[in-house]
């Protein structure tokens, strides 16, 4: 991927003239992510209507300025140096109920905003995703998903299964809708990954259930979740580092190899879950990288697999100047906040 530029100052007059008041300069961006990692934004602007965000992609794309969109900064790993363009955050938070059917802004919370309008309504569908940190856009970029329902997760239930359509604004700053096939959805797949749409609402079309089924199952998730995630309060992460091997496990791999609790500085491979790295505080975005590569080349040099990684690393990078063997030198020491 092509390195983003900073605005040369005929860009930085056009954003200001286009944005107005709306934007900011040399904005922190760690406490905007889970992972509390990463550099400033040079520019940052906060869209809070789908209009406002078409506005502002379409602002950088006619000036050819760098931008990044960004939801709730849960899948991401943002470099250290920051991101030198526009950011532009999605705060379109807009959700209706009409019927079965949920329409979302795209920058809406799926857990709580999301699923606490679909399950006061008495509406099965989304409860599956609670307490999984993302806004409706991030989770059709990524297609979320979860082994639900309780008791039996007997599959994968992906958020796409529950889609009805969408209002994109297409590469070509046309604004569209579309429906559930445009975004050919897969596993951690969406169209979205290989083309320059921003979604900007989403239309989500529900089933009727009671409301104890919803409540147990949200329940019986959370639990779930607590008993086996890394609390993302006091670790911040971005979830699972690695795409999922078929039938073996990103995580399992990598327990195999001994790497759990290996640390470099404040990042550590979690010792509840190996394909998590959590910040124990001041972790840089160069410390999660040493631990990422050496993962990869442990992985690979004992059991032949590859791992690829599930989060995208945005703006820019330091140098990785801690290696690896320092790392593995303070394997499994205690975790300290
Ligand atoms: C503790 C934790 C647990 C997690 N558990 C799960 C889980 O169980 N299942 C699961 O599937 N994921 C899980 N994740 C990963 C993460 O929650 C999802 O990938 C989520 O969908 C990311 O959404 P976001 O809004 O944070 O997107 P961001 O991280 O902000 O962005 C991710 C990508 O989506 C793009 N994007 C965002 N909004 C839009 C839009 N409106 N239009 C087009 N592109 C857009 C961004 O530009 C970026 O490329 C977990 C993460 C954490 C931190």
């Amino acid at each position: 991927m092509r390195k983003p530029r900073k605005p040369i100052p005929a860009q930085q007059r056009a954003l200001a003239q286009h944005l107005g008041a709306a934007l900011k300069r040399n904005v922190a961006l760690a406490p905007r992510t889970s992972f509390r990692i990463g550099g400033p934004a040079a520019f940052y602007v906060e869209a809070k209507t789908p209009e406002a965000l078409a506005t502002a992609v379409r602002v950088a794309r006619r000036f050819d300025i760098d931008y990044f969109l960004l939801g709730r900064g849960a899948n991401i790993l943002m470099g250290d140096r920051g991101y030198p363009g526009l950011v532009i955050a999605n705060h379109a938070q807009a959700i209706d109920v009409y019927g079965t059917c949920v329409t979302a802004a795209s920058g809406a919370l799926v857990y709580p905003d999301l699923i606490d309008a679909a399950v006061a309504h008495g509406l099965s569908g989304l409860e599956h995703y609670v307490g999984i940190p993302s806004t409706v856009g991030g989770a059709l970029w990524q297609n979320l998903h979860f082994l639900s329902p309780a008791p039996a997760r007997e599959r994968t239930m992906f958020i796409g299964e529950v889609l009805e359509s969408a209002e994109i604004l297409t590469a070509d700053n046309e604004r569209r809708r579309v429906d559930v096939d445009y975004f050919e959805f897969g596993y951690d797949q969406s169209v979205l990954h290989s083309r320059d749409d921003i979604v900007l609402s989403a239309t989500f079309e529900l089933e009727p259930a009671p409301a104890e089924t919803l409540t147990r199952i949200m329940q019986e998730n959370l639990r779930w979740r607590a008993e086996r995630h890394p609390p993302l309060d006091s670790e911040p992460s971005a979830g699972s580092i690695f795409r999922k091997i078929e039938g073996i496990g990103a995580g399992r791999l990598i327990d195999e190899c001994g790497l759990k609790g290996l640390r470099c500085g404040d990042a550590q491979i979690s010792p509840r879950h190996a394909n998590i790295i959590v910040n124990h505080g001041r972790a840089s975005a160069a410390d999660v990288c040493a631990l990422i590569m050496h993962a990869q080349r442990c992985v690979q040099a004992e059991t032949g697999y590859w791992l690829t990684p599930e989060i995208s690393f945005v703006g820019e990078f330091a140098p990785v100047t801690r290696l690896a063997a320092d790392a593995r030198a303070s394997t499994a020491q205690p975790a300290t906040s």
